[in-house]
């Protein structure tokens, strides 16, 4: 009989900014105790309630461009002016022990993820889209953290950003949030098996 050790996978979902990402993965995190979702490392300021190493690895533009310049990164982008990035090691290492691991990361990243994985079985790509843009500005409004000028240029980036969504391998509506919540789980465990 042959012996053999469970793959992981590494599942990356991206949605453009206000699209109610971090909410969905939050959900998804209490449902599916299995999944290990990375840590990014960013030169953004913590915002109130963030915590170092959980929330964010959060480092300075120099220790950024260190971790960078020694290969340390598996993707890194230039996101609304701050860099973000995923650290290679604990992920690899993550994936190689047999764990299901998500990225929550832009779709420049993801990209970049897609390259470095390609003819390889153990990445999934998800792109979570707003019911539309019009719904989209409505959302960022109501949050209240932005100007009326950022908001307008979130949406002009999130147009570009939909048209990213053919490349990645499944695309989710979040309009009913239950729902969405209930799709990514079973992308998850048809592609785990
Ligand atoms: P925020 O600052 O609002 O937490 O995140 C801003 C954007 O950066 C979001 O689209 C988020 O998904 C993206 N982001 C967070 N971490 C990473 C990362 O490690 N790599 C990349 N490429 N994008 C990230």
């Amino acid at each position: 009989m042959r012996n053999y050790r469970e793959q992981g996978k590494l599942f990356v979902i991206s949605a453009p900014s206000g699209t109610g990402k971090t909410s969905l993965v939050k959900a998804l995190l209490n449902i599916q105790k299995d999944i290990f979702l990375s840590v990014s490392t960013t030169t953004r300021q913590a915002r109130t309630g963030e915590i170092h190493g959980l929330d964010y690895e959060f480092v300075t533009e120099e220790e950024f461009e260190s971790i960078k310049s020694s290969g340390g990164f598996l993707e890194w982008a230039k996101v609304y002016g701050n860099y973000y990035g995923t650290k290679s090691s604990s992920i690899l290492e993550s994936v190689n022990s047999g764990k299901k691991v998500i990225l929550e990361i832009d779709y420049q990243g993801a990209m970049q993820v897609k390259k470095r994985f390609k003819n390889q079985n153990i990445l999934k790509l998800i792109f979570i889209k707003p019911p539309s843009l019009k719904e989209l500005g409505n959302r960022l409004k109501h949050r209240g953290q932005d100007s009326n000028e950022v908001i307008q240029d979130r949406l002009a980036l999130a147009a570009e950003e939909m048209k990213q969504a053919r490349k990645f391998d499944y695309v989710i509506i979040n309009d009913r949030f239950n729902v969405a919540v209930k799709k990514i789980c079973s992308i998850i465990n048809d592609e785990s098996v």
